[in-house]
């Protein structure tokens, strides 16, 4: 059977989608093959179709052994022979299904990579034809990355020990250079055909609102949007997953939890409630998601930032995976980056990483911050451009909302960052602009400096408003240290000397002091 029967009998489609027939045919002809398409690309197609064509078996290592049994469910219904073996089966069960794979009644074989290195299952593939080898989730072996598995190290070993070397193929949504690069040299893959396909998802509407009661905003937002629709919301901790909840529920809402410290039974529950539509909401924590494909999420709510911007990319990307109209809200606060800040000191981590990690969270920072086109944000993260600077369907290309001249709040913020010397963070460069009394500030003897309490009559979220925007715009740049340090840029000159204006929306500038907001 050729290609395009293959995708007709088994899988139903009429057409491959971009990037998929150029994967399947390398791999069908002998060549290693690297997919990287985000979430809802279409990924699966790309091993599953060369596995069926292919002599013998094909390995799926996939990190997700909890959607191994519906994968291969789903296979099934397809009329494709899969099967996985993972640390979930029964002893009796186990012995039954290798009897199965010796007896070759399977084309396609789901392991985990924790498997692949033990006695039983290299006794197992002893004899047996291997043709290829697909790397689901491959970016889990990058160390850069947010899922790194340190059992994904084992692959290439695996890879190795077998009789003859099968073409190997590495699938991922992860696209950052250093992630594409890690992949390559650390799986092996030996001249790989490769197809990247396009980060934009044209369908899902982008929109960062600043709130300062994200309650009541997600309220409203539930109750005038996909009102008969499922979604997600995302939260940082598990003790957000749970209060929020409860306070859906008691504002009548069906919304359902999940995190990784409910019992699997439950989250599997859960789970199941969500994607069969029992429940219309999800509030999860991160655990919620990978490989869960559920095609008509209509919206993604974070209510709070997660930590850089590939993380977001593929939590948001669970939203229309069919196609339709969708949206992905974050809801941004600066406790939140204090929240991911702690997250990560917590994590006793090198110099070098933790610096990554922190420019990383940076630039979603800066995302929340920009007033620029938010999908060419998210695009240029990932090294692409979109050909006009403007999508006109994101929340910042349809913001209609009166745009104010903040030079002179610029210059002042600037000016205070110089005279200061380079050497204070955020916090302390608002409290010499306000003028605070804080005693540390008092002893450093900021008071004196002659910039000290020039915005007193701006709130501190006015100033830090302020401040974050002239970092979007690349005027100040922050250091990406545990206590990162504001420091001027080769293009703060051009505002410090009015050669260039900045303008902001007049409603974030303005705001008042809500509440004790604290270091973002
Ligand atoms: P990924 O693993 O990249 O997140 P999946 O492999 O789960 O994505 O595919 C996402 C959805 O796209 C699935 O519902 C799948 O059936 C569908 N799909 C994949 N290839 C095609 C195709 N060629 N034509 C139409 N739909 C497709």
């Amino acid at each position: 059977m050729d290609v395009y029967n293959v995708l007709k009998t088994y899988f139903g489609y009429e057409k491959f989608r971009i990037g998929q027939e150029k994967l399947v045919e390398s791999i069908i002809n002998g060549k290693d093959a690297l997919g990287i398409m985000p979430t809802g690309g279409g990924k699966s197609l790309c091993y599953q179709l060369p596995a069926i064509i292919l002599e013998g078996i094909t390995i799926v290592i996939s990190p997700l052994i909890a959607l191994m049994k519906d994968q291969v469910d789903s296979l099934k219904e397809m009329g494709i022979a899969g099967t996985y073996i993972n640390s979930t089966m029964e002893q009796n069960e186990l012995i039954t299904r290798i009897n199965e794979i010796r007896e070759n009644r399977y084309k396609i074989l789901y392991v985990a990579p924790e498997r692949l290195n033990t006695s039983y299952f290299k006794d197992l593939i002893k004899d047996i034809k291997i043709s290829f080898v697909a790397i689901d989730e491959a970016h889990c072996i990058s160390q850069w990355g947010h899922d790194f598995r340190p059992s994904y190290l084992e692959i290439p070993k695996f890879i190795d020990s077998l009789k003859t070397r099968p073409v190997v193929g590495a699938f991922t949504a992860t696209a950052t250079k250093e992630i594409v690069h890690e992949i390559k040299h650390l799986i092996n893959l030996n001249n790989p055909v490769e197809s990247i396909i396009g980060f934009d998802r044209p369908n899902l509407f982008y929109e960062v609102v600043k709130t300062s009661n994200k309650f009541s905003y997600l309220v409203d937002y539930l109750n005038s949007n996909f009102q008969e629709d499922t979604g997600i919301i995302y939260c940082a901790t598990r003790k957000t997953v749970e209060s929020l909840v409860k306070k859906l529920n008691d504002k009548g809402f069906s919304a359902i939890g999940y995190h990784g410290g409910m019992d699997s039974e439950e989250r599997q529950q859960n789970q199941d409630d969500f994607i069969f539509n029992r429940t219309r909401i999800i509030v999860a924590t991160n655990a919620f998601g990978m490989g869960i494909d559920k095609p008509d999420v209509r919206f993604v709510v974070h209510y709070n930032m997660p930590k850089n911007m590939e993380a977001y990319y593929q939590e948001a990307g669970r939203a229309g995976r069919d196609g339709e109209k969708s949206n992905c809200t974050l809801l941004y606060s600066p406790s939140d980056v204090v929240k991911q800040k702690l997250i990560i000191q917590n994590e006793n981590l090198s110099n070098e990483r933790e610096e990554l990690i922190y420019k990383n969270l940076q630039y979603l920072v800066g995302y929340c911050h920009t007033n620029d086109c938010l999908r060419n944000s998210i695009l240029s993260y990932f090294g692409e451009e979109i050909e006009n600077s403007k999508c006109n369907n994101c929340g910042n290309c349809l913001d209609q909302s009166e745009m104010m001249d903040i030079t002179e709040e610029s210059q002042k913020i600037l000016s205070c960052i110089y005279r200061t010397n380079q050497r204070y963070g955020l916090t302390t460069i608002i409290q010499v602009l306000r003028g605070s009394k804080n005693k540390r500030l008092i002893e450093f003897g900021l008071d004196k400096v002659s910039t000290y309490g020039i915005m007193t009559d701006y709130s501190e979220i006015a100033v830090r408003e302020i401040t974050m925007t002239l970092v979007s715009k690349g005027y100040i740049h922050i250091t990406a240290d545990k206590f990162p340090i504001l420091k001027l840029t080769e293009k703060s000159r051009e505002v410090l000397k009015g050669e260039v204006k900045v303008y902001h929306k007049k409603h974030l500038v303005e705001r008042k002091i809500v509440g004790n907001e604290k270091e973002g």
